[in-house]
């Protein structure tokens, strides 16, 4: 059981949800507007925030940046109406960790949600460490580290590094790394993951202090994916 909040000023779309989601025992909050959300979000922790775009009274991309900084440890799913892939990027930028276009089926929201939940807490007995240079990435604690300094990283980032960590050196493709990091049934699009290599890349290079920090990069391989190359290749 988590506990999911809910924005959506849509009646029918909102009641869906909130019905169907408490029938999967999920606590449910449901709020219809980004004044409220944001309120909301001052007052309670969540597991994860459903946030349609389309606000009355508040721009949703908004409500999104004041969510993430209340909650910088809840997963923030967009549902957006809207087919403009520009809005889906900024999002994202925003602090979303995914997003879902409408009209899409409960059953698809339902897994979408199963996988988040899953991999926001990670169990199993082998938790390593990967040391990449002067990059520490301690999965069993969650933690990043450039030359002795901590990286903030969200949650999705620090999936994706501990990805291609694991298999530092070698390809891993875009179907591969959406599967595991965000859903095994992943058949939305990739656009996701692009945005998030960019901000890993960004927070990465941003944390090394100077040239001699020696720094893994990672690599686009076009046409198929993702490499993490140690600092010497
Ligand atoms: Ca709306």
């Amino acid at each position: 059981m988590a506990r999911l909040l809910i924005v959506e000023d849509d009646e029918t779309i909102g009641r869906v949800l909130e019905s169907g989601l408490r029938m999967h025992d999920h606590e449910v909050v449901w709020q219809r507007s980004g004044q409220g959300a944001i309120r909301e979000a001052t007052a309670a922790g969540f597991d994860l925030v459903l946030l349609d775009l389309g606000l009355p009274d508040l721009d949703g991309i908004e409500v999104c940046e004041r969510i993430r900084r209340l909650q910088p440890e809840c997963v923030l799913v967009m549902l957006t109406a809207r087919q403009d892939e520009m809005d889906v990027i900024v999002g994202l930028e925003a602090g979303a960790d995914d997003y879902l276009t409408k009209p899409f089926g409960l059953a698809e929201l339902l897994a979408r949600i199963r996988a988040h939940l899953r991999r926001a807490a990670p169990a199993g007995p082998v938790r390593p460490e990967f040391r990449i240079g002067d990059l520490v990435v301690d999965t069993g604690a969650r933690r990043c580290f450039v030359a002795g300094r901590e990286v903030r990283l969200r949650a999705k980032e620090f999936d994706l590094l501990s990805r291609l960590a694991a298999d530092t050196g070698k390809a891993v493709s875009r179907e591969d790394l959406m599967s595991d990091v965000w859903d095994e049934n992943w058949f939305g699009p990739t656009k996701t993951l692009d945005v998030h290599v960019a901000a890993l890349r960004s927070k990465l290079a941003g944390a090394a202090a100077d040239e001699q920090t020696a720094m893994p990069q990672i690599v686009t391989l076009r046409g198929h994916g993702y490499r993490l190359d140690g600092p010497h290749g």
